[in-house]
């Protein structure tokens, strides 16, 4: 017996050291075949209403994958599950015990060899089971095999638990440092990209503030339209950042709605044209059926809105902006188009990266922003995007996002 306790005691010392839970699993499979030299052996672990396989051993003592099986948890297993003694470990089924229901279409019967299955117990409750089998031998397990197993399955009950915390809590923290990388991001584009809105909110104050008196009316509306437009800049920095952070952190939601997307995108451009205060000739135009299309409003709005300002802010007065859109059955492309200062081939590759912007617009105010989002709202809409640019000539960027199907909701 001292012998087995040492068998024990060693797997027991690998396993805790595993790095992880699917390596433990890996382990703990090998271990098993080499402590009781079983046919087969196989782990899988409860959740969500199913058994999930996880590794094996098969007939020539190899290591299998088994992550491919799985089976739901019925009511004969459940109520099993839940007759079990948290603190006994010792749940041997044998033959006429009952019949396993496998992926709910092959039933392995008990009575075509002798299978145990233990159930693999926490303190945390049923994790999971191990099969063993000796289908060709028809062997039944030995009263020291029953044992060890009994041991080993309470062992790696609590091994198990420990390791999925120890995930839990690797992944609490991964989580928690993208998260402390992003505020740092924030921190350092919101105090670099406010000092201006700020500068000229409280320049145009103080005026009003000291100097009302002495001010005509058309000169104190000058200054209140300042702080307002200044203050609408700072907002959509908040906005895109906080956009940014949501979309890495829960994900962009996605529920798309039936929306005619020719009203839509022609709403759009005339807001741009009213808000983008520079003359451009926006020329819209558009070819397929449009009138109902399942698509993410926000998400389109976000596309659309920054690749027209883009368009907007990165090329002369005067030139023409063309916005196409091509409606497909299962697709929708949209192209926008301007004669603008275009963007170096150097800069291409990195431009859907945060804050990033091109050498050649340094002079041109932005956040680097706008384009990172467009990105994450298309790939959120299960889109791609795609870009085309000659210095001093133009830009098009073309977005192909696949009609969704309308959220029932
Ligand atoms: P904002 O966050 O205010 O949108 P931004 O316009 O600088 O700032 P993005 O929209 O992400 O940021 O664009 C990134 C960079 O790509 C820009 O700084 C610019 O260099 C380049 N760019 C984007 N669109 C165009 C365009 N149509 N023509 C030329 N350069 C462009
Ligand atoms: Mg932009």
């Amino acid at each position: 017996m001292i012998v087995h306790l040492r068998t024990v005691l060693a797997v027991t010392n690998e396993l805790i050291s595993c790095p992880n839970l699917d390596t433990t699993l890996r382990q703990a499979v090998e271990a098993i075949r080499d402590a009781l030299d079983v046919e087969r052996c196989a782990i899988f672990i409860a959740q969500d209403g199913f058994l999930h396989g996880t590794y094996g051993t098969d007939m020539q003592h190899q290591t299998t994958d088994e992550h491919a099986n799985q089976f739901p948890i019925n009511e004969i297993w459940q109520q099993r599950i839940d007759r079990l003694n948290p603190h006994d470990a010792q749940w041997i089924v044998t033959e006429d015990d009952m019949q396993m229901e496998w992926t709910g279409e092959e039933t392995i019967s008990l009575k075509k060899g002798w299978i145990a299955i233990t159930p693999i117990q926490a303190v945390g409750g049923f994790k999971g089971l191990l099969f063993n089998d000796t289908a060709i031998t028809h062997a039944p397990l030995d009263a020291v095999q029953q044992e060890i197993v009994s041991v080993f399955c309470s062992l790696l009950g609590r091994i198990i638990e420990n390791k999925e915390g120890e995930e839990d809590l690797r992944k609490a923290l991964a989580s928690e440092k993208e998260l402390g990388d992003l505020k740092s991001r924030f921190i350092a584009t919101i105090s670099h990209e406010f000092r201006t809105p700020m500068a000229v909110i409280q320049s145009s104050a103080e005026l009003l503030k000291y100097y009302s008196d002495r001010m005509d009316e058309a000169n104190k509306h000058r200054q209140l339209d300042k702080i307002e437009d200044h203050i609408e800049i700072m907002t959509t920095l908040l906005t895109n950042v906080l956009t940014i952070s949501r979309a890495d952190t829960v994900g962009l939601p996605l529920s798309p709605l039936a929306i005619n997307v020719m009203n839509f995108c022609s709403g759009l451009i005339e807001e741009i044209r009213l808000t983008s205060g520079k003359a451009h000739e926006i020329i819209f135009s558009s070819v397929g059926d449009h009138s109902s299309y399942a698509l993410n409003e926000t998400l389109l709005r976000q596309i659309i809105t920054n690749l027209l300002t883009n368009a907007v802010k990165y090329s002369p007065e005067g030139s023409k902006i063309e916005f196409n859109m091509q409606c497909e059955t299962d697709k929708i492309l949209i192209a926008v188009h301007d004669e603008g200062i275009g963007i170096p081939d150097a800069d291409l590759k990195h431009l859907f990266e945060d804050f990033y912007r091109a050498k050649n617009a340094e002079m041109i105010p932005g956040t680097g922003l706008g384009l990172s989002i467009v990105k994450r709202a298309v790939q959120a809409h299960g889109g791609t995007i795609h870009v085309d640019s000659t210095v001093g000539t133009g830009t098009t960027f073309t977005v192909t996002l696949p009609i969704l199907d309308v959220d029932p909701t």
